[in-house]
Parts: C-alpha cells; sequence; structure tokens
C-alpha cells in the first residue's frame, strides 16, 4: 500500500507502520506509528491548557521510556475527528446548513477523508472522546469506524482500582474483560417504523410464513436481528486467544438463547463449536468438567461457561470473582460493559477498544463532558487506560503494566492521604477526591497533575 496524500495533514518523518502479513498476523515495529485523535471538549487542548489526551500520551510516553530506556518508542500522528475537524476543515459551515448536507458530506464534516486515510494506513489509533455530531444524517462516529474498518470486538477491561469508591462491595474481586460483537444484531440498525409501507410488506411476508395478528400486529414497528457464525466465531476466537495469552481462568459465553434460540441461542452454540474444534488441547467446557474432571479444573486450561444475559447481570453482582473473560452478542454487551463497569464507580476510567484483523482503535467510553473543557479538571485515567491496551496490543507488556502499577499506586496514596483527614494535598482528578469523606471536587489535583503523579510513580518502579 502507499503513504496517503493528505489535505491539511503533515505524515510524521520518522516511525514505522504496524502492518498484517499473509497469514493475518500483526507486526509491530519498535517505533510504530499510531494515529492520535485528541478529541473534543475533554480531550482537545485549549490554548496552552491540556486537555485529558495529552495528558494519558505523557504517561504512556515515559512508561515507554522507562521500560525500553529509548529502543522503543511510539511517534504519534495527530489526526482529527468530531467538532475540532469541523472547525479545522470546514470552519465556514453553519449549524443550520448541517442537516442539508448529504449523509457523506455531514462524515466528511466530521470524519474527513485525511483521518480516515491516515487510520487506514497505520492500522492503529488512540482516541480520545468525540461529540456526537449534530444533523441526523450521520449518527455517530465512533459506529462509522467501526463498521468502515470492520473493527468487530469491542473490548472493555473493567477492575477495581484500590482508593475509588465502589458501590457494591464485592468491587474490589472484578477483574474482567468483556468482547462484545460490534457488528451485527439490532445495531445493524435494519428497522421498518410501525405503519410505513416497508413494514406492512414485512408484516404480510410474516403472514405467509404463518405469523398471525396474535404475534404480530398490522400496526407493529419491526426490527431485525442478524446474527451469524462467521461473525460470532471471529469475536469468540479474539476472545479465547485474549484469555489464552494473558492465562485467564475462564470464557464465557453470555447469550439470551432461551428465548432467542436462532440468534442468541445460536451464538452460544457457535462459542463452543469455534472453543472445540481450533482449542481442543486448551479448553474445558463447564460440561466437561462435571463429567469429565470431577469438578477439578486440570492445571493450565481455559474454562469455557455459558450464562443466560439476565442472571449474568446477577452474577456480575454476587459471584463477581467467578467471570474473567467474556464474549457477547452487541446488545448485551453494550448493557453489560457499563452495567461491570459502573460496579467498579468512576466512568473516568472506563477504557476500550475496538479491534478488528486489520485495525485496532482505542478509546476511553466516556463522552466529551463539554462543562469541563479547557479547564484542566477531568480525569484522563480512561484514555490512559485504553493506552494502556493499546501498549498490550503493541506487545509491550512491560510498559502497560507500569501504566497499571502507576495508576493503581496513584489511587491507593490517595485513599491513605486522605484517611488521615481532611486538608491533604490529593493527587487524584475531582471525580476520585469528592469521594472521600471531607473532601469536595474542589480538592481534586488537575487532569496534569494526576498524571504528573502517575509519571513520578512509574519513573519510581524498581
Ligand atoms: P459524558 O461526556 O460522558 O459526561 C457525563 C458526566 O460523566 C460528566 O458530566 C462527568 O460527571 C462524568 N465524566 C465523563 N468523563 C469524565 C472524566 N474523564 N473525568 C471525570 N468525569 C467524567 O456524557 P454526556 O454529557 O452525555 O455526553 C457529552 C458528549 O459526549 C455528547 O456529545 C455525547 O454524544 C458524547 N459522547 C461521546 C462518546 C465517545 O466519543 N466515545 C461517548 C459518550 C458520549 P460529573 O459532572 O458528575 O463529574
Amino acid at each position: 500500500m502507499t503513504a496517503p496524500t493528505y489535505e491539511k495533514l503533515t505524515a510524521p518523518s520518522q516511525g514505522s507502520r504496524v502492518t498484517v502479513d499473509a497469514k493475518g498476523n500483526w507486526r509491530f515495529p519498535d517505533d510504530p506509528v499510531v494515529v492520535l485523535i485528541r478529541g473534543d471538549g475533554i480531550g482537545r487542548d485549549v490554548s496552552a491548557v491540556p486537555g485529558i489526551t495529552t495528558c494519558a500520551v505523557q504517561v504512556l510516553d515515559a512508561a515507554v521510556k522507562k521500560a525500553y530506556g529509548g529502543k522503543k518508542r511510539i511517534v504519534w500522528f495527530d489526526a482529527h475527528a468530531g467538532d475540532v475537524a469541523r472547525e479545522l476543515y470546514n470552519p465556514g459551515v453553519r449549524d443550520e446548513q448541517v442537516s442539508t448536507l448529504s449523509e457523506d458530506d455531514q462524515r466528511q464534516l466530521y470524519l474527513p477523508d485525511d483521518t480516515l486515510k491516515a487510520f487506514e494506513y497505520y492500522r492503529v489509533g488512540l482516541k480520545g472522546p468525540l461529540t456526537t455530531p449534530i444533523g441526523g444524517g450521520f449518527r455517530s462516529i465512533n459506529v462509522y469506524l467501526r463498521f468502515r474498518f470492520d473493527l468487530y470486538g469491542c473490548v472493555r477491561p473493567v477492575r477495581y482500582f484500590k482508593g475509588v469508591e465502589a458501590p457494591n462491595t464485592r468491587a474490589n474481586k472484578v477483574d474482567m474483560v468483556i468482547f462484545r460483537e460490534n457488528t451485527e444484531d439490532v445495531y445493524c440498525g435494519i428497522e421498518f417504523k410501525s405503519g410505513s409501507d416497508k413494514a406492512k410488506k414485512v408484516v404480510a411476508f410474516l403472514r405467509e410464513l404463518g405469523y398471525g395478528p396474535d404475534l404480530v400486529l398490522d400496526s407493529a414497528g419491526i426490527g431485525i436481528k442478524p446474527i451469524s457464525p462467521e461473525r460470532s466465531k471471529r469475536l469468540v476466537r479474539m476472545a479465547i486467544k485474549y484469555a489464552l495469552d494473558k492465562k485467564c481462568p475462564s470464557m464465557t459465553l453470555v447469550h439470551k438463547g432461551n428465548i432467542m434460540k436462532f440468534t442468541e441461542g445460536a451464538f452460544k452454540d457457535w462459542g463452543y463449536e469455534l472453543a472445540k474444534a481450533e482449542f481442543r488441547d486448551k479448553v474445558v467446557t463447564e460440561d466437561e468438567l462435571t463429567r469429565e474432571h470431577g469438578g477439578k479444573m486440570p492445571a493450565g486450561k481455559l474454562l469455557i461457561k455459558d450464562r443466560i444475559a439476565d442472571s449474568m447481570f446477577q452474577q456480575i453482582q454476587l459471584r463477581p470473582d467467578e467471570y474473567s473473560v467474556i464474549a457477547t452478542p452487541n446488545l448485551n454487551g453494550d448493557y453489560l460493559s457499563d452495567a461491570v463497569a459502573a460496579l467498579t464507580g468512576g466512568i473516568g476510567l472506563a477504557a476500550g477498544a475496538n479491534i478488528g484483523d486489520q485495525s485496532a482503535m482505542f478509546e476511553a467510553t466516556h463522552g466529551t463532558a463539554p462543562k469541563y473543557t479547557g479547564q484542566n479538571k477531568a480525569n484522563p485515567g480512561a484514555v490512559l487506560l485504553s493506552g494502556a491496551l493499546l501498549l498490550e496490543f503493541l506487545q509491550w507488556f512491560e510498559a502497560a503494566e507500569l501504566v497499571n502499577k502507576g495508576v493503581e499506586k496513584t489511587f491507593a496514596e490517595s485513599e491513605e492521604i486522605a484517611r488521615k483527614g481532611p486538608g491533604q494535598t490529593l493527587h487524584v482528578t475531582y471525580d476520585i477526591a469528592r469521594q472521600f469523606p471531607g473532601y469536595s471536587e474542589k480538592d481534586g489535583a488537575s487532569s496534569a497533575g494526576f498524571a504528573e503523579r502517575i509519571v513520578h510513580h512509574i519513573n519510581a518502579a524498581k
């Protein structure tokens, strides 16, 4: 693939591309170029005031430097999306004009071709939060990126950090990674409005298939839920590979197959099928565990189990330590990943990634929190932890560990400081600081101050 030319971007003069070889294996150089979309609101820098993405990048660079002493480094390539892109590429377009533009022109406004070309070529990106576009035709930058680059696995690690107030008393047992299928299910947007011609046609077709008005009223709006073996299996494969690489104890298929047998139920069946076909000597199913191993897990194997979605929402609260890696269709995954994140507190800590076979985008899952723009106040933790996932993806595990440990230490020490009583100096941002008795938002460190403290712990690591 030849290097693209850009309208407004200047490609980095240093650094190398991440590539994928003919067998589909990722190839990571020691100086990968990573596309950086700093984002809108709290993501962007305002004059000299750093946004959360800049703060996160400083920590990531420090961790890589500490881990590899200059032998490895990320070359960041700034590209743009969201309001920031609109201001840079099309400053003359007024809000009231947006809805008159074609869907593709709206996409260009918020996600310029330059950015798409850069991401296609360099394959890996880190993204801050983006404002949801106004207008209506082009609805979501994130969804567009997922479909355009077939980023089929939405990966959401959730773990507890000591020092962060959590609503559940078992939160300290939460350490899960949720793999949500990103490209199928009701998210395909195949919906027919009640009373529309298309809805009437679909209802007529259902009548032909024998479904009467006792089940489907003539007036019903209809949504379609496609779930295929190919796309289910590739997601489960990604989850199992991850679980094996990280030596996780189990991988759970979460589904609503008792009701939706040929979509959610099939997802579960295809998941087991894939596990047995491709990982036979490395996995044990829950059935086999009872039948063949007397309930005792053989050493070094990964347990494959499944849970019905509604029961899973109880399980994550009551027995979170029994779940490690989770693979699930799109809608379940959407609900479940936010529910698990909520258990551990702190939206400012919810990291994520959207990963495909050819590209991967790492991103915080929270929004732009516009009221805090330019205040150096918001928590950079979620972007930073998404960056740690990026480091793991590059196989730079030592650097990722330094980031995770640095965050851990910064939270834990502030909890200890706060326990001495009010009036002490904390190193965590407002959202965490206000959780300590006797402390309020005002006692929080700045975004940059929090990042600096993490860097301090990284540099002090043995
Ligand atoms: P939001 O930006 O996530 O903010 C909601 C609240 O969550 C904030 O007011 C703040 O609560 C807390 N929060 C979020 N991020 C934080 C951080 N880093 N540090 C500390 N607290 C944080 O949700 P929203 O206000 O509904 O959405 C704003 C815009 O973001 C919308 O345009 C939305 O569409 C977009 N959005 C983008 C993404 C994405 O790009 N991935 C995701 C979601 C929403 P307190 O004020 O209580 O402290």
